[in-house]
C-alpha cells in the first residue's frame, strides 16, 4: 500500500495506471463498516484508493471536530490488512485555500432532518466529496446507506454536475447488538451505548409493524418515539428513497431514518424498505 499526502502526487499516480479505481471517502477511525465499502470495493475494481480526511468544513461551530477520534498508525494497518492500494491522507491546507469556491447543498433536501439540525453540513460535505472525487476520478465511489441523506444528496450531486462517476450505495453493518457502527460510538459510556440500543429497536417496531400490516407512517413514528424515550430525538421520519415524506410505507421506495442523542453524541441510524 502506498501512501500519499499530496493531491498532485496522487493524481499524477493515479493518471499513470490501467484499470478501474475504486474509491472510499473516510474520516477515519476505521471499523468494520468502512472494511464493507472496502471489500466491495476490491471486489468491483482493479485498483482500490481510501481516504481519510476530518474535513472541517462539515462541521458546524461547537460541534466535535477537535475531539473526532483520529488514529493514523492502526487505520494504516487496518487499510493495509484490507488490501487498500493507496491510502490518501492529506492535511486540511492540502485540500483547502483561503479564499475558496465551494458548493451548496440544495435548499430543500440538504435543510431537512440532519440538514436541519445541522444546517449547512452538506454543502461542507459535497465540497469535500467534490474535490476529493476529482483529485481520485474513480469509476466507482462507496458511501453508506447508514449517511442515508448523505449518499442521497451525493448520488444527486453526481447526477446534477454530470459527474462521470458511479455512487455505489453499501448496507449498514451492525455490532452484535445490532447498533449501527459508527465512528462515533467511541464517544459512548457503557451506560449510554446501553441506551442507544433502543434506536435499533425503534427500527425492528417499525419492521414488525409494517409486517402484520400496519404502514401509516403516523402510527409507525409514533410507536417508534414511545421506544426511544427517554433518548433526544433529534428527528424520526418515513421518506421516498427521494426524500420525500410518506404518509403511507411505499414497499421498495421506502427509507425510515432516525436521529437520537445518547448522552452528548447524536447517533444515525435506518432501514431501506
Ligand atoms: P465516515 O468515516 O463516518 O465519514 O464514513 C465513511 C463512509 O463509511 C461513509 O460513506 C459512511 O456512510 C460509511 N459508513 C459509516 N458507518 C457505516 C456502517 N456502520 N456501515 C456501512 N457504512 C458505514
Amino acid at each position: 500500500m502506498r501512501v500519499f499526502q499530496s493531491p498532485a502526487e496522487l493524481k499524477n499516480e493515479l493518471r499513470s495506471l490501467d484499470g478501474s479505481i475504486g474509491f472510499v471517502p473516510t474520516m477515519g477511525a476505521l471499523h468494520n463498516g468502512h472494511i464493507s465499502l472496502i471489500k466491495k470495493a476490491k471486489e468491483q475494481n482493479d485498483i482500490v484508493v481510501v481516504s481519510i480526511f476530518v474535513n472541517p468544513t462539515q462541521f458546524l461551530k461547537g460541534e466535535d471536530l477537535e475531539k473526532y477520534p483520529r488514529r493514523q498508525d492502526a487505520d494504516k494497518r487496518v487499510c493495509e490488512l484490507a488490501g487498500v492500494d493507496y491510502l490518501f491522507y492529506p492535511d486540511a491546507n492540502d485540500i483547502y485555500e483561503k479564499d475558496e469556491v465551494s458548493l451548496c447543498a440544495p435548499n430543500v433536501r440538504g435543510y431537512i432532518l440532519e440538514g436541519s439540525s445541522r444546517p449547512g453540513h452538506f454543502s461542507g460535505v459535497l465540497t469535500v466529496v467534490m474535490k476529493l472525487l476529482n483529485i481520485v476520478r474513480p469509476a466507482n465511489a462507496y458511501f453508506g446507506k447508514k449517511d442515508a441523506q448523505q449518499l442521497n444528496l451525493i448520488t444527486l450531486m453526481a447526477k446534477q454536475m454530470f459527474m462521470d462517476v458511479n455512487i455505489v450505495p453499501v448496507d449498514t453493518m451492525r455490532d452484535a447488538f445490532g447498533l449501527a457502527l459508527s465512528s462515533r460510538n467511541d464517544y459512548l459510556s457503557a451506560q449510554e451505548r446501553e441506551e442507544a440500543l433502543k434506536i435499533p429497536a425503534s427500527l425492528k417496531k417499525a419492521t414488525s409493524m409494517i409486517m402484520s400490516g400496519i404502514c401509516e407512517s403516523d402510527r409507525i413514528i409514533e410507536q417508534m418515539r414511545a421506544i426511544l424515550s427517554p433518548l433526544e430525538i433529534s428527528y424520526v421520519a418515513v421518506v421516498d428513497r427521494e426524500f420525500k415524506p410518506l404518509q403511507r410505507v411505499e414497499p421498495g421506495n421506502t427509507i425510515i431514518l432516525v436521529e437520537a442523542v445518547s448522552g452528548t453524541t447524536r447517533l444515525l441510524d435506518n432501514i431501506w424498505l
